[in-house]
């Protein structure tokens, strides 16, 4: 296949992103039935969610609370009334043979947000509609390799998914970043995972499927104004697949065109494996959904009022809160990026809170802790060391008791099982010697076992000093501060 820089080269990429967001309500979008995930399957099901006859629905105030405060968050204005569709189709796994959703009426229209690409560009992303709807139920395919239809014996429906509370995010196509389009998208889900997470509406585990995002992606040539053909790339699960499924389509699409052939307007599935994106069905029309108004549910008509008090609610939106810590602790762009990246802002912030400096704070929780949760295969926050330990080791080296290699060497302990890091400095001895007359005696051996050395320094070329220094850290085993040392050497040697 063409290589990514070739394609950009002849093709302007368009990026269009729906996410969809499973809220993450204590019951149904439209019954009483739970939500919990991984129950057993079918333990939470009811005549409503299984779309049994006679049954009939009943919103959920907390949903549609859920979708206001998201569309406020995303600078969407709120309509003051708007009614749920039937999406009509066929599939295994929605009983009703429809989906309750939201088609040219949505609770949230014409909103924006900004992003911030990796270097600090940002990117106001036009946000079209977000509308709410119910999930489907999950099909297993058994027998086959793959877990896919394919090749499969049989399959089996699990309907505790069915009816939960989803809101899709719609963005209006997305031209300005060009080249830089799979980065946007990844950056796009990034930032309204991390909102929809402040907003306290979702668990937003990618992994779990509760953020999904499918990907448009069309590409026209350089100069051209109309759209060309798109491909949703559907359920994409991880950030860095939204940004290699772009990359992906990208290339293959551009091939496509170069070749002389034709996009064909189609659903595509994403391989994590291979890197691929293979054909699904070929899209449906609008017209095929054969929407029409839910006779079942009354409209929406939020107030006024309540959006008001709803918009009360929200909170400090982590773009803004990023802008504030960075300009409080001094942070450049790319520390804060760094910091956000490794998940560790909350607890830079909370090891701050405990009174250790900003930068000293970034440093631990990036460098020896973010390798050792790197190794464990866990998040920052699961490790078993807390901000209030992290403050204590660096005030141990603020106030001159252990170096920051020796510091290493605490958390090490501290995250083994040791105690607080004051039992670990007794349990290994890992105190620096501060007793002068200590380090003056092993300077002495120092100088006496290296007189060449001694010799040059005394003649005022202190570079050489250096050499002293690490033979007395070396001989008290890293244990004593490197500045003190190298007084005490250019004192002894005049
Ligand atoms: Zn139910």
């Amino acid at each position: 296949m063409i290589s990514y820089e070739e394609a950009v080269e002849r093709f302007e990429p368009v990026i269009g992103l729906e996410v969809h967001v499973e809220l993450g309500t204590d019951s149904k979008m439209f019954c009483g039935c739970a939500t919990a995930f991984g129950a057993e399957p079918n333990s939470q099901v009811c005549p409503t969610c299984l779309g049994l006859p006679g049954s009939l629905p009943v919103v959920n105030g907390k949903a549609v609370e859920s979708a206001i405060r998201i569309g406020l968050a995303l600078n969407c204005r709120i309509v003051d009334w708007c009614r749920f569709a039937r999406k009509n189709y066929f599939y295994p796994d929605m009983p009703k043979n429809f989906q309750t959703s939201q088609y040219d009426e949505p609770i949230a229209v014409d909103g924006h947000t900004t992003v911030v690409l990796d270097g600090g560009d940002t990117v106001r992303i036009e946000i079209e509609r977000a509308h709410m709807e119910e999930d489907t139920g999950k099909s297993l395919h058994v027998g086959g390799t793959t877990g896919r239809i394919h090749g499969a014996s049989h399959s089996l429906v699990d309907y505790n998914r069915s009816g939960i509370p989803l809101v899709e995010i719609v963005t209006r196509p997305v031209v300005g970043p060009d080249a830089r389009a799979p980065e946007v998208a990844r950056v796009y889900v990034a930032h309204l995972r991390a909102l929809l997470l402040a907003l306290g509406v979702s668990d937003v585990r990618m992994e779990q499927g509760s953020l999904r995002c499918d990907a448009n992606v069309s590409l026209r040539p350089r100069g051209i104004e109309p759209l060309g053909t798109r491909t949703e790339t559907k359920n994409v699960n991880s950030l860095r697949s939204v940004e290699r499924a772009v990359r992906h389509e990208v290339c293959r699409q551009a091939e496509v065109l170069l070749d002389g052939g034709t996009v064909t307007q189609e659903t595509r599935h994403w391989h994590e494996d291979t890197g691929v994106t293979t054909p699904g069905r070929s899209k449906e029309q609008a017209e095929d959904y054969r929407y029409f108004p839910e006779p079942d549910l009354v409209p929406v008509a939020p107030s006024a009022g309540w959006v008001d008090q709803l918009r009360g609610t929200l909170p400090e939106l982590p773009a803004t809160r990023r802008t504030r810590l960075a300009a409080k602790w001094g942070f450049s762009e790319l520390e804060m990026r760094d910091t956000v990246g490794a998940g560790a802002l909350d607890l830079v912030e909370a090891t701050v809170a405990e009174g250790a400096a900003p930068q000293a704070a970034r440093k631990w929780w990036l460098s020896v802790l973010a390798r050792t949760a790197n190794e464990r295969g866990v998040a920052l926050s699961e490790l078993p060391v807390s901000p209030r330990q992290v403050a204590d080791v660096q005030g141990l080296v603020d106030a001159g008791r252990v170096t920051d290699r020796l510091a290493r060497d605490v958390l090490e302990g501290v995250l083994a099982g040791e105690g607080s890091p004051d039992e670990v400095v007794a349990a290994r001895g890992l105190d620096v010697v501060s007793d002068d007359a200590a380090l003056t005696a092993a300077v002495d051996r120092a100088i006496a076992a290296n007189p060449e050395v001694a010799d040059k320094v005394r003649v005022g070329k202190t570079a050489a000093a250096g050499a002293l220094i690490g033979a007395v850290m070396k001989d008290l085993r890293g244990q004593a501060d490197a500045a003190r040392v190298r007084e005490l050497v250019l004192d002894r040697l005049g």
